[in-house]
Parts: structure tokens; sequence; C-alpha cells
């Protein structure tokens, strides 16, 4: 298949070389596709042969399992960026291979509003609308014009409206399935160069805006970046705090009935003022508890279990588990079991993980 137009097969290599978390075996095959039609192309054959594919953005959202890996990747690295400006509204439709925060970058640097939130998030444009990326109180679902997919069971490439992908919080159609492959992403932008509206109280607090105000772009993405690297949430390859698949565990999210036994175990732990201080927020479905502050209160604490350890919590930030050096798939499931299980020890409240699995599970 390499032989084809636009696709080059990669050297041999392991995913722990395309993962951020830097963690996966070896899969039979990487073939790196430049095109959409490439793209298509490959993915088509490989399901006509019924061979198991893993469609590759950045590899930030992905736990792999080691060893020899049925599978074949294919890399989206299709990059065009193009600005379209009609009908009263700007849209930038870009490749799905492009990476998220230069397209970012991109549309700040030109003056234009609406992606600055999400600034500093590693991976694809592609990517970004199967789990809904979110950040600072913006989600790609607020920003989302069309998505043009390959759309494996119908064998169509289609342009698809935001209703077609399900988006909800960390989840859409697209993932943990293999539905359709996305080729390319429009999103909305404010060409009067106005940023989103700030409604995230920290980074409003920050930038000296009242929540639900709408400031300047490149501000905002500075202040985002700065927030996020505090956390160890902007990827640098000489900080193992960022070795990881960013926010390992999704918020929980509980029905209303179920807040009242929550609060009542957190204040039998450690007293009724941390019960009363606990963030929980309205969401579709429910009430939406912090991961980060469960895990922490049941005793998890940042750098959680020790300095040696091969895979542990970042020392900045409790809802990343990272990857210090050597770590294996085995030690970062070990972990995630530990968290995971300790906090529905301790809160009676179940967390769920928010990568996607390849192989292996928690
Ligand atoms: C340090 C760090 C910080 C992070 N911060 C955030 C954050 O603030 N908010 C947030 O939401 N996420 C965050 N993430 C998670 C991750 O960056 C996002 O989920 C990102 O969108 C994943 O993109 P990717 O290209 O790396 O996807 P991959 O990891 O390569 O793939 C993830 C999944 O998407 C599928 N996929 C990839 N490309 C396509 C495509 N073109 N078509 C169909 N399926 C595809 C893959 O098959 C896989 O199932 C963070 C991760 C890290 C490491």
């Amino acid at each position: 298949m390499s032989g084809l137009d636009g696709v080059v097969a990669a050297p041999a290599t392991t995913l722990s070389e395309l993962t951020t978390l830097r963690i996966g075996g070896r899969p039979r095959a990487l073939l790196e596709c430049v095109t959409a039609d490439a793209v298509v192309e490959v993915v088509r054959a490989l399901d006509e042969a019924s061979e198991p594919v893993l469609v590759l953005g950045g590899g930030s959202n992905l736990v792999v399992a080691g060893g020899d890996l049925d599978l074949t990747v294919v890399a989206v690295r299709n990059r065009e960026v193009e600005y379209l400006d009609g009908s009263g509204e700007l849209i930038v439709r870009a490749g799905a291979g492009l990476t998220w925060d230069d397209l970012v970058a991109d549309t700040v640097e030109r003056g234009y509003g609406g992606l600055e939130c999400l600034s500093g998030i590693p991976g694809s444009v592609g990517a970004t609308p199967v789990q809904n990326v979110g950040a600072y109180g913006v989600e790609v679902s607020q920003i989302l014009h069309r998505v043009r997919w390959f759309d494996r069971r119908t064998g169509v490439v289609e342009w698809v409206t935001p209703e077609a992908l399900g988006l909800a919080y960390r989840t859409s159609v697209l993932k943990n399935t293999d539905r359709a492959v996305v080729l390319e992403v429009e999103f909305r932008l404010d060409a009067a160069g106005r940023s989103e509206p700030i409604r995230y109280a920290e980074l409003a607090g920050r930038l000296g805006v009242e929540p639900g105000e709408r400031t300047d772009p490149a501000t905002v993405r500075e202040t985002v970046l700065e927030l996020r690297r505090g956390k160890g949430m902007v990827l640098d390859d000489d900080d193992n705090d960022t070795w990881s698949a960013g926010s390992f565990f999704t918020n929980p999210v509980i029905r209303d009935e179920a807040l009242p036994a929550v609060r009542d175990r957190v204040a039998g732990k450690l007293g009724d003022g941390v019960a009363e201080q606990m963030p929980a927020f309205a969401a579709p479905g429910g009430t939406k508890l912090s991961a980060g502050w469960l895990i922490e209160r049941a005793g998890f604490g940042k750098g959680y279990p020790s300095s040696s350890s091969p895979a542990r919590l970042s020392t900045k930030h409790t809802l990343a588990l990272t990857n210090r050096g050597a770590a294996t798939a085995d030690d970062v499931i070990a972990l995630a079991r530990d968290v995971r299980d300790g906090v529905r020890e301790a809160f009676g409240v179940d967390l769920h993980p928010e990568p996607v699995w390849v192989g292996c599970s928690i």
C-alpha cells in the first residue's frame, strides 16, 4: 500500500514513540497518509481485508499495550488550512492531520477569535471532535461548523454537521468506535477578533474580566498556556509530568439523588467543612463532580505513589497519570486501578478513564 499516492510506509517503530504517554508495542505496519484521499484509500482497503486498524493523530489520548500488536497504524497527516469568508461567517477549514495547537496559533496570529481557550491541547485537528475536546470553559461542540468524514460503515465520504456526531462531555459517536475517519474539520471564527465568552472562573480572574465577557484572543491564548504549563498540561520533552494522556479520568456525573450520600462520605472521612466545599456543578444527566478533587481527597496526592515509581501521578496535577521514563502499560494500568478503586472505596464514586485503550483495559 506504500505505493499509493500520498502514502508513506514509515520505518518500523513502536507506539511508545508515537504516543505522549510513551508506552505501547510494535504494530504490524505504520502507514502515514499525507492526503485525505490516501487516508480513505488505505482505510477502505484495510477494512475490506478485515485488517485491524488504529487511526492515529498525535497519540495524546491513547493507552496502548506493549508487545507485538495485531494492527496496522494509519497515521493521518493531511495538514492543509484554508480560510473561507462568505455569507457573513468566517470559517477555517483544516486537514485532520494538522497539529491542533498550530491551527489555534495561526487563527490567533491572524487576529481571529474562537479557538483561543483550547490553546495548548496536544494532538491533531481530526481528533478534536472524537472526544469533543474541551478546556477552560469551551468545548469543540460550541465552535464546530462541519466535519468531512469517511464513513466506514457505508463507504461514503461526506460533510456532516455537528448533530451527526453525538457530541457530549468528552465523547461522540467516534470515540471508542470504528465508525468513521475524520478527514477535514471546519470551525467558526470571530472575524472581529473577539474571544469566545470567558466562562471559566479561574481564567476570568487571571484575565481580569467578568465571566461571560469576550476579550482579546491573543491575551487569552497566552494566559491559557501559562495556566496549562503550571499544571503540566503542555507537552514538554524535558518534563515527565507531561508524559501523559492528559486528564486520565473524566469528571464523574452522578445522579442528583446520589449527591447527599457522596457528601456524607466526604464528611465522614474529612469533616463537614470539606464536604461543603466539594465542587459540584449541574450537568446534563445530574451533577458533575471534580475527579481531581476526589482523587486528592481519597489520599492520592500529587506524585503518588513515590518518586521511584515508573508510573505516578503528575507532581503538578493529580488527574494526570505519567510515565517517569520506563513505565509499561501494566504499570499505568495498576496505578489507574489503584486510584479508581481508592476513590470508589472512599466516596462511592466511580471514575471512568478518558483515554482510548488499545489492546488493554483498566
Ligand atoms: C498533556 C495533555 C493535555 C491534554 N489536555 C486536554 C484538554 O485540555 N482537553 C481535552 O479534551 N483533551 C486533552 N488531552 C487529550 C488529547 O490531547 C485530546 O483528546 C486530543 O484531541 C487527542 O488528539 P490526538 O490527535 O493525539 O488523538 P490520538 O491520541 O492519536 O487518538 C485518540 C483517538 O481518536 C481517534 N482518532 C484520531 N484521529 C482521528 C481521525 N482523524 N478520525 C477519527 N478518529 C481519530 C484515534 O483512533 C483514537 O481512538 C490532553 C492530552 C495531553 C497529553
